[in-house]
């Protein structure tokens, strides 16, 4: 080969050499490619109990399918209430980095955050549909978003429970005078209401409830629905079991992250957490549908529980006090006031779609 050959096969390695460099200058720049070698090795702390069904399963194969997702390079460890944080402090827990994330539900933080209530469930409130809808299209998410920004947090929705069961009890609700007096486990707004009704409210953890409803120290309980409350055996310490759940009609779990470690991760592993979390949602939502419809059958043909709806009047009443509730909070706490408006503004202009699809619908299915 002679010298100018030679320099012409050099220059046109040069030149290939330099445009493939220039792609990898191209990649370089792009900040997906250049963190594929960093693993992220995060904590999930939630409020739930080891091992609960659906819930506690939910995080699990969130943090499951991230892991397989990024191919490992989101690697999120999930400990249940208590494990590594009691379960009323994972807000705090992530808030302040202590662990990344966290599973829960926005009513927990009520003393705290009194507005996120409306981002977890509110009595006579929407329903899984309509809050999607408002969370994900009606600027829901922004504004919730918006108030945990203060407290370096982020969110996004991460399970419903559907429509919940009014609860057990061991008395019959005829009026509004059974209501009376009666020592009932209902947290939350849920529970303002009941006391407003004549109702003496009972703060009570889970673990407590079986036993207080045996012995007599509660004469009623709400837990959640057939499937969890056939579980916990509430069945076997109370006869009567009402129907709707007016104080929980669907109630919404968060996925929360620490806003500064949030940051820290690449585009790519952001959209993975956003778009697994949206997956959960409706993950956890069809479980609880199937499971419930499922130990309702149990309940009816297999136990002995009678099944009754509460009486028009008690409804009426408790919605009624509902919104004085919710009134008096809107006027002592403007940011509750805040999300109030948004909140009501939304299910206002929902309700006429609302009614005439899915309700009219399922009227059309009772015409006989
Ligand atoms: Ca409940």
């Amino acid at each position: 080969m002679n010298k100018r050959k030679i320099l012409f096969y050099l220059l046109i390695s040069i030149f290939i050499t330099a445009c493939g460099s220039g792609t990898d200058a191209t990649q370089g720049a792009d900040e997906t490619s250049a963190d594929l070698s960093k693993t992220f090795k995060w904590k999930m702390v939630t409020t739930w109990p080891a091992n609960f069904p659906i819930f506690q399963q939910g995080a699990e194969k969130f943090a499951d399918d991230v892991r397989t997702m990024s191919n490992g390079r989101l690697d999120i460890r999930v400990y249940a209430g208590g494990e590594l944080v009691p379960p009323l402090q994972v807000f705090d827990a992530v808030s302040q980095g202590v662990s990344e994330m966290g599973h829960g539900s926005a009513y927990y933080w009520a003393g705290k955050v009194p507005e996120a209530q409306f981002f977890s469930t509110v009595p006579f409130g929407m329903t899984a549909k309509g809050m999607n809808a408002w969370l994900y299209n009606g600027g829901g998410l922004e504004i919730w978003q918006e108030i945990y920004k203060p407290f370096n947090l982020t969110t996004f929705p991460m399970g419903n429970t559907g429509v919940q069961m009014g609860g057990w009890f061991n008395k019959q609700i005829n009026s509004l005078e059974d209501v009376k007096g009666l020592r009932m486990r209902i947290p939350g707004l849920g529970g303002k209401v009941f006391k407003k009704a004549g109702g003496n409210p009972v703060l009570m953890a889970g673990g407590e409830i079986y036993t207080a409803l045996e012995r007599g120290t509660l004469d009623a309980t709400e837990w959640v629905a057939p499937f969890h409350d056939m579980r916990l055996g509430l069945n076997r310490a109370a006869k009567y079991y009402y129907y709707p759940g007016w104080h929980e009609p669907g109630t919404v779990f968060e996925l929360m992250i620490n806003d500064s470690k949030w940051q820290t991760l690449p585009a790519d592993l952001q959209k993975i957490v956003e778009v697994t979390a949206a997956a959960t949602s409706e993950w956890i939502y069809a479980q609880m549908e199937f499971h419930n419809q499922e130990a309702l059958i149990v309940l009816k043909t297999k136990k002995n529980v009678e099944i009754i709806q509460f009486p028009d009047e008690v409804l009426l009443e408790l919605r009624r006090l509902t919104k004085v509730t919710l009134d008096e909070e809107a006027e002592a706490n403007p940011k509750f006031k805040h999300v109030y408006d948004a909140y009501e503004n939304f299910r206002a202009s929902y309700k006429g779609w609302d009614e005439l699809s899915e309700q009219a619908y399922q009227n059309s299915l009772k015409l006989e």
